[in-house]
């Protein structure tokens, strides 16, 4: 069917077609088998620190080259593989896939990784993540583990000892996506975050509410100060974003301003170019968009 659309038109993306029954079982299918063919990849997003812009890691982002579709973004196919049962096996391999480029970087990176909810509500997580970290030989403290709210809303039992193990190997939490869905206080009560990523919801679309945005990202700051987190904002694209997120005191920020998500290798140069033109002193922001 996809043949007969004819090439250069995308004929899955049809809206209509995105709850077709049929349509999804059919990409459910391609997925189980994604793995095998080699279609799945990782790409890096860098993460400065606000006030230097020295890069202080990563972000991993898994990416699935369709055959037939194209590029399927995580955010229609990670749902479908919790659904199905594949989140555990995609989330390990993205896992130690991104473990693996930690060796090449400087010490001072940090890799973050993101966890779904169904990940996290697994018994065999904690055990998961530290046997990656063993295999990889990384340092838990290098590896920062994204988590959303999602995780608060299945109510299960281990959910608090999942974070306390997670404590205790070393690793660091943080809260994504904050802001968005059911943002409760309660979560930054209960649960031990090191660092809360302020949603892009609140950083772009400035312009429209720019005072109402910066009262809402100053308070998670102040908030996050009180409780010893640390912050970052994703989603920077300009250069007025980043002088905002500045000013409001926000510790890290990410967003295509400094670069897209990225293969490692083109991700990496971007850090050395960045590092290079920075000790160089000749580093300016209009250049590296
Ligand atoms: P996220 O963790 O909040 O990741 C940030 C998303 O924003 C990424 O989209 C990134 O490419 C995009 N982004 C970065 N900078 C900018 C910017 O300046 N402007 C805009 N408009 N967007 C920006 P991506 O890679 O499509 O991922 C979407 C979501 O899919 C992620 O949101 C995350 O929830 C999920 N996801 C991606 N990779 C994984 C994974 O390996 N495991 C799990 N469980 N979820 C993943
Ligand atoms: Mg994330
Ligand atoms: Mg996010
Ligand atoms: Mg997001």
């Amino acid at each position: 069917a996809a043949k007969a659309a004819g090439r250069g038109r995308y004929r899955f993306y049809e809206p209509s077609m995105h709850n077709n029954a049929a349509n999804r079982q059919m990409l459910e299918n391609d997925l189980r088998g994604a793995m095998e063919r080699d279609e799945l990849s990782v790409v890096f997003q860098p993460i400065f620190r606000a006030a230097g812009e020295d890069v202080v890691g990563f972000e991993a982002l898994v990416r699935w080259q369709h055959p037939k579709r194209g590029l399927v973004s995580p955010t229609e196919f990670i749902p479908l593989a919790e659904e199905c049962g594949l989140i555990g096996v995609i989330g390990e391999w993205v896992m130690v896939e991104a473990l693996q480029a930690v060796h090449s970087w400087p010490a001072s990176f940090r890799l973050a990784i993101n966890l779904s909810p169904v990940q996290f509500n697994d018994p065999r997580l904690v055990e998961m993540v530290a046997s990656a970290l063993a295999a990889a030989r990384v340092d838990p403290s290098r590896l920062e583990l994204e988590i959303t709210e999602g995780v608060f809303l299945t109510d299960c039992d281990t959910t608090d000892a999942t974070f306390t193990k997670l404590k205790e190997l070393g690793v660091r939490l943080v809260l994504d996506d904050f802001g968005t869905g059911y943002s409760s206080l309660g979560y930054l009560k209960k649960a031990p975050f090191d660092k809360i990523k302020i949603d892009r919801s609140f950083v772009r679309g400035a312009g429209v509410d720019e005072s109402r945005n910066a009262a809402i990202i100053r308070a998670i700051v102040t908030l996050a100060e009180s409780l010893g987190m640390d912050t970052v904002a994703e989603g920077i694209e300009t250069h007025d974003d980043l002088q905002l997120m500045r000013s409001l005191g926000v510790s890290e920020v990410q967003g295509y301003l400094f670069g897209k998500p990225l293969p490692m290798s083109e991700a990496m140069s971007l850090a050395h170019r960045r590092m290079a033109d920075q000790s160089d002193g000749l580093f300016s922001l209009e250049t590296r968009q």
